[in-house]
């Protein structure tokens, strides 16, 4: 069996206040204490909108919540004229742990390249977080039977040039754009050829330990229904959960699944 430890993480996009933000938390953790829920066993992240951010960490920091929460997008540029950017300093600041890095929307509308997207995971790492690097392919490459070396072909691209230490910090979520978002879930075996392709190829980029060591999570249309059998595949370390993630019985329940 693994040593990772599973970690459940929601992408909250662009829905809740900062006012829904605490309320949605609190139902969340009382779920969570009603059910005894062993946070050792299972780390379980929230990733709101900025706005939010300092509210959670508030209400984290004043009950001692065992909760984790990060954000969902980064600038790649430490402090200046950019207006509207957060820096990865900022997000540090507010007690984050995680910054989801090059996920689709991302990529689709703003858009952001490789080359941004690996100056992000710099960021991020330089300010002591760990990026959440989301890869995976759109219904095309699929079609034409190239998606594990697309997918793996993104993570490397983004990775190649890091140190081990660094390497060691990541987290990767295979999120296949097709399923994102669609109810088009993937199969537990599609998931875990994709996890494992990953996984084999940062072994032979870094140190064995790293590819031990990364959770590689699966994205797309999770639900407390699905995620059952996903999370028995061996390479499938946790989610990252979008739509299921706005409802905190939904999120109560997968985090009990592992
Ligand atoms: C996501 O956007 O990261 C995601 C996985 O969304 P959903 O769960 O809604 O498919």
């Amino acid at each position: 069996a693994s040593k990772r430890i599973p970690l459940i993480a929601g992408n909250w996009k662009m829905n809740f206040d900062h006012l829904e933000a605490t309320y949605f938390v609190q139902k969340l953790v009382w779920l969570l204490r009603d059910a005894r829920f062993d946070y050792s066993r299972c780390e379980i992240a929230l990733m709101p909108s900025f706005t939010s951010l300092r509210s959670v960490q508030v209400l984290v920091e004043a009950d001692r919540l065992k909760i984790r929460y990060g954000a969902q997008s980064v600038s790649v540029t430490t402090q200046g004229a950019f207006t509207g950017d957060v820096s990865a300093d900022m997000i540090a600041h507010l007690g984050c742990s995680y910054v989801i890095v090059g996920h689709s929307e991302r990529r689709k509308y703003h858009p952001e390249d490789d080359a941004n997207i690996v100056d992000q995971v710099r960021a991020v790492l330089a300010a002591g977080m760990q990026p959440i690097l989301c890869v995976g392919e759109s219904f095309e490459e699929r079609r034409q039977g190239i998606e594990l070396d697309f997918a793996v072909g993104q993570v490397h691209d983004v990775t190649r040039d890091l140190s081990d230490e660094e390497a060691a910090r990541l987290i990767i979520a295979y999120e296949p754009v097709w399923a994102i978002g669609t109810g088009m879930v993937a199969t537990p075996d599609t998931a875990q050829e994709a996890a494992q392709a990953i996984r084999d190829d940062l072994r032979e980029t870094f140190d064995a330990q790293v590819a031990d060591t990364v959770r590689i999570l699966y994205g797309g249309s999770v639900t407390s229904r699905n995620a059952v059998q996903l999370i028995e595949e061996p390479d499938v370390d946790g989610f990252l959960i979008g739509g299921a993630s706005l409802d905190a019985d939904e999120m109560a329940k997968i985090a009990r699944l592992t």
